[in-house]
């Protein structure tokens, strides 16, 4: 039996651990900016972080937030203090928000909606320190520039660090995050590990990557479980990076990579338009604002399939319309072996009804010839 020694000196004994430590947010302090332990500073990480970040921006209704970051938090934080009448300016280091994936012409989209709604941006800059009151509240923050910024609050969301310090040591740890195989199995083999603190082999590209996403965080739990449970059945884990964000009445969905020549289509100006990465001939990520369910679906099962692109002039005008699985007709298209159910039957919507009757009447003969099959096996048995 292994044991397990909390920090109040009790022993835990356990058969299989998992560990699900998640990150930390980035604190200013960490980049030597003085004074970032004042009273209106938020961070957004916990429930507290949340309790503390509504309490504040009530307070600061028709007064002003600087937002310090320009990723997820800082997007989302922004939109929810615009909505709750409070004034925001956003200061960021790169030359557009949401540089992790957006390109430049995708930014610009979110940012004009932003400006229209009274959000300044001050770019490709970082902030150095701050102006504080006697009672420990900021009230102006300063540039590298020198430029001072009046605040009744502060929002940071400067990114995080995975939760790993007390496995240092112990396991095997790469790219941030503690290295784990398919069966999310650590360098330990009683040791398991999901969520934002893993850096797992993203079998779709053959790479090793840490994703800070729920929907990763929730897959690769249930991995865990039923590797641990049923070690025999388990296949590695195969995920497809998704991410997304709600912010005002925009809505996106990502799946994929964002690698190679980024092609967009749509427009923007209905709130409707996309792009596709594509790289060396491969469809690789598919980003859609504004689209619906089945839309959505079929993005996801586009930067599955990963289909080749022959026409990016036509893939720009046709969108998701593009002719993906052009020649289909009584062939099926190439699923990938490890597809979910809800994923290949939108494949099915790609390709002609010609092609879905020969594959129905293929599935009824299939099911017959099972239960002839379970029929002759049971009469046997009684034989
Ligand atoms: P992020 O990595 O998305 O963005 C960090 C931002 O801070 C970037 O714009 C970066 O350039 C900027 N930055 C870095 N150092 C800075 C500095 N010194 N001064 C100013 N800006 C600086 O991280 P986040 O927005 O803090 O989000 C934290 C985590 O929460 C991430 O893992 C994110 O994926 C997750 N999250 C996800 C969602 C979603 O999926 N919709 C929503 C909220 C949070």
């Amino acid at each position: 039996m292994k044991t397990l020694l909390s920090a109040a000196g009790e022993t835990i004994s356990y058969k299989t651990l998992i560990i699900a430590t998640g990150a930390r947010v980035l604190r200013l302090e960490e980049f030597g900016v003085a004074g970032a332990d004042a009273k209106n500073i938020c961070y957004l990480r916990d429930w507290n972080d949340s309790r503390k970040l509504v309490d504040i921006m009530a307070e600061c209704r028709g007064g002003r937030a600087v937002v310090i970051g320009g990723g997820y938090i800082g997007m989302e934080t922004a939109a929810a203090l615009v909505a709750n009448r409070v004034k925001v300016t956003m200061v960021f280091p790169e030359q557009h928000c949401m540089a992790r994936l957006f390109t430049p012409e995708i930014a610009a989209f979110y940012e004009e909606y932003y400006k229209k709604r009274g959000v300044e941006f001050i770019k490709g800059t970082v902030m150095s320190s701050f102006e504080s009151d006697a009672e420990k509240k900021i009230t102006a923050i300063v540039l590298k520039d020198n430029r001072q910024i009046k605040a009744d609050m502060v929002v940071v969301g400067i990114g995080i660090r995975a939760n790993v310090g007390l496995f240092e040591g112990q396991l095997i740890l790469e790219k941030g995050g503690i290295k784990v195989n398919g069966k999310m199995q650590t360098s330990n083999p009683s040791v398991y590990a999901v969520g934002d603190v893993v850096a797992f082999p993203l079998k779709l590209y053959g790479d090793v990557r840490r994703l800070e996403h729920v929907d990763h965080a929730r897959k690769s739990a249930a991995h865990a479980v039923e590797a641990i449970m049923s070690p025999e059945k388990v296949q590695d884990y195969d995920y497809l990076p998704f991410f997304y964000s709600r912010v005002f009445t925009l809505s996106w969905q990502f799946y994929g990579d964002n690698v190679g020549k980024c092609v967009l289509f749509g427009n923007p100006e209905v709130q409707k338009f996309g792009a596709f990465w594509v790289d060396k001939g491969i469809l690789m990520g598919a980003f859609l604002e504004g689209g619906n369910k089945d839309e959505y679906l079929r993005l996801g099962t586009l930067a599955r399939l990963r289909p080749p692109v022959k026409d990016i002039e036509m893939l720009a005008k046709e969108g998701l319309a593009y002719p993906f699985f052009p020649d289909v007709k009584g062939k099926a298209p190439s699923f990938s072996p490890d597809l979910s159910v809800t994923e290949r039957s939108q494949v099915l919507l790609d390709t002609p009804p010609s092609y879905i009757l020969q594959l129905s009447a293929g599935i009824a003969a299939a099911v017959g010839i099972s239960m002839v099959a379970v029929w002759y096996a049971k009469k046997r048995r009684r034989w």
